[in-house]
């Protein structure tokens, strides 16, 4: 039996990212995906990444040293993975769109708590957002700019991970091939190795990296794990040129939605029964990506049509010259959200030598240097990359009620259907 030091389970950002830094730290690494490399939700996502999107605190500031890894990899990687920069190499920014009073107030908090951490974040009046973004509509509050957010193209980050560890030797990669279960010992539960679809593979460590999927594979070592898959869903639009200035421009609506906290955004009933949100960039391609929304609709990755009109409503909104322009495809993805907001990076006590690197939600593709960075010190024992990382552990859900976290997201998701069945109830009349 093929034997390593270390079995990751999932070839998508966290398990890519974790196969890299596990072996520079010199371990034998086995990465196995049961589909392809990057097949997962990394496929079906948008390239953002920075601080802003996050909570200020342990959220934001993962996203802030996840960058800097990003900054360095994009020094030393030979594979090319599209970091977008300016004339000066630097990233590109986000801008943020204030609809009202409410939001621009939650921007200015957001900025405050932000800088207070060390994170370069301001807010600005409509003057400047529109020399910021002169395509954007007129009739504006305010806005938020962040001037070192940027963004990537996050497949060929998988695909750079894992070309980058193979340099090493260390690192053996099987695909479409699928764990099944965990070999444990009887006695001290510890973990050694795994079983799949083509065979046994040993070793004294496995890490649980399997996205929207990783309650399946903690299941298998008698963990219950909060994750839960948050539909999301873009729309292209044909080669319009370049309408944002900024690599991404998203109302301020779209960081509240994701945290259950927007208030009442002044918005059609289309866009409210479908909880959509404008994220959007004009590529490197001259085409629009336009986006997106947060809703729960199990494993399914179906686009539906109504949203795309809802995210076309709202570019239009924001980029009334969008009104000119075709939708030419539109794609959804799941994102894996754990019930705290907060993903799960560590190891786990009650069974030695399994590490979790799960629940990204919207933010796995920032995240993905970290979490494996972080992974690969609590795997040799090194100290931990940032002070924080300990509100990242599986540990805080020891003793916490996951039914009832389970509960309240049922609730959530419940409220948002009734805003959707109301809103289909009256097309009817
Ligand atoms: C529409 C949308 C837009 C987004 N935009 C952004 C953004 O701009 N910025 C950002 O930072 N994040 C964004 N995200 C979030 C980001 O895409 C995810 O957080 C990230 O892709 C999760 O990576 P992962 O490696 O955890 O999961 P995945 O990429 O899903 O990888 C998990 C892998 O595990 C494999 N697997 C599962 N079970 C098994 C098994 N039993 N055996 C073997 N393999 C298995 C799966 O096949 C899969 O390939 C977005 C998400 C969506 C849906």
């Amino acid at each position: 039996m093929k034997t390593y030091d270390i079995i990751v389970i999932g070839g998508g950002m966290m398990g890519t990212s974790c196969a890299y830094y596990l072996t520079q730290e010199g371990l034998k690494v086995a990465l196995i995906e049961r589909g392809d490399i990057a097949g997962g939700t990394v496929s079906h996502t948008d390239g953002y990444i920075g601080a802003s999107e996050k909570q200020p605190g342990v959220d934001s500031m993962q996203g802030a040293e996840s960058m800097k890894l990003f900054d360095e990899m994009r020094k030393t990687f030979d594979y090319d993975f599209e970091y977008a920069t300016n004339e000066n190499d630097d990233p590109i920014g986000f801008v943020y769109f204030c609809d009202s009073e409410f939001e621009f107030e939650k921007a200015k908090e957001q900025v405050a708590k932000n800088q207070a951490l060390g994170i370069e974040q301001y807010a600005v009046d409509p003057y400047i957002l529109q020399q910021l973004e002169p395509n954007c509509a007129k009739d504006l509050t305010g806005g938020m700019w962040v001037p070192k957010d940027g963004a990537v193209c996050p497949f060929r980050v998988a695909f750079g991970f894992v070309e980058e560890a193979k340099k090493t030797g260390l690192l053996d990669v099987f695909t479409r091939t699928e764990v099944l279960d965990i070999k444990q010992d009887p006695n001290t539960k510890a973990v050694q190795g795994v079983v799949t679809d083509k065979g046994e593979f040993a070793a004294p460590k496995v890490v649980n990296a399997a996205g929207c999927w990783a309650p399946f594979i903690g299941a298998m070592v008698g963990m219950e794990v909060p994750i839960e898959p948050r539909f999301g869903q873009l729309t292209v639009s044909e080669k319009t040129g370049k309408i944002t200035q900024n690599r991404l421009a998203l109302e301020y609506g779209y960081y509240l939605t994701k945290f259950f906290q927007d208030g009442e955004r002044p918005i059609d009933p289309l866009v409210k029964a479908y909880n959509v949100c404008l994220n959007i960039t004009s590529d490197i391609t001259g085409n629009t990506v336009v986006g997106g929304c947060r809703l729960f609709r199990g494993f399914s990755i179906k686009s539906e049509y109504r949203i795309i009109s809802a995210v076309a409503q709202r570019g239009i909104r924001y980029y009334p010259m969008l009104k000119d322009f075709n939708c030419i495809r539109s794609f959804a993805g799941i994102r894996p959200f754990s019930l705290d907001h907060l993903p799960i990076v560590s190891d786990v006590e009650e069974v030695p030598g399994f590490y979790m690197a799960c629940g990204h939600e919207g933010d796995g593709i920032t995240l993905g240097p970290i979490t494996g960075k972080l992974i690969s010190q609590y795997a040799t024992g090194k100290p931990l990359q940032f002070e924080l990382a300990k509100e990242l552990a599986w540990s805080r859900w020891q003793g916490r009620d996951i039914a009832a976290y389970k509960k309240k997201e049922e609730e959530n998701s419940k409220a948002l259907k009734a805003v959707e069945e109301a809103y289909l109830a009256s097309l009817e009349k």
